[in-house]
């Protein structure tokens, strides 16, 4: 399904978000699973942060483009850079968090 976004993908960065903020393995596996039954076309994108406070905030694109480089959410002000550089810190820092 070339045409939907690929929001999935962004899960290693908002998991890395996560861990950076401090959230324990725990919460973070709970949003882990949340996102992956997470309709890939969903309208909006659910805050990680305020995801594993038990709140809701929804992320919006933040660059004001299609590109859609960076979300920042509606409710806590975070903003989550999803570019290629983002991604890479992310999976590394998985290898070392995640096992
Ligand atoms: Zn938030």
């Amino acid at each position: 399904m070339a045409d939907k976004p690929e929001i999935p993908n962004y899960l290693p960065i908002f998991i890395n978000a996560l861990n950076e903020h401090g959230a324990s393995a725990e919460r973070i596996d709970t949003f882990r699973q949340y996102w992956e039954a997470h309709p890939s076309d969903a309208p909006n994108v659910p805050c990680p942060h305020r995801y594993v406070a038990g709140k809701a905030g929804s992320l919006i694109p933040a660059s004001g483009n299609d590109d859609k480089e960076s979300f920042r959410c509606d409710q806590c002000g975070a903003e989550i850079v999803v570019n290629d550089a983002a991604m890479r810190h992310a999976l590394e820092g998985k290898d070392r968090t995640n096992d």
